[in-house]
């Protein structure tokens, strides 16, 4: 099957893929919103390098 047309996480500097059922990939990020931050500590391995 192809992935590849999976949504993106809608907060702007998070690179995970999106929930089915929401914009975001996690509830940090659905708090974040359209906030801009330089990285992403949502906690997801994508994201995570620097926890
Ligand atoms: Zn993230
Ligand atoms: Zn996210």
């Amino acid at each position: 099957m192809a992935d590849d047309e999976r949504p993106k996480c809608a907060q702007a500097s998070c690179t995970c893929p999106a929930d089915e059922d929401s914009k975001y990939c996690s509830a940090y990020c659905e708090g974040k919103g359209s906030t801009v931050t330089i990285d992403c500590d949502c906690g997801c391995p994508t994201c995570g390098s620097n926890i």
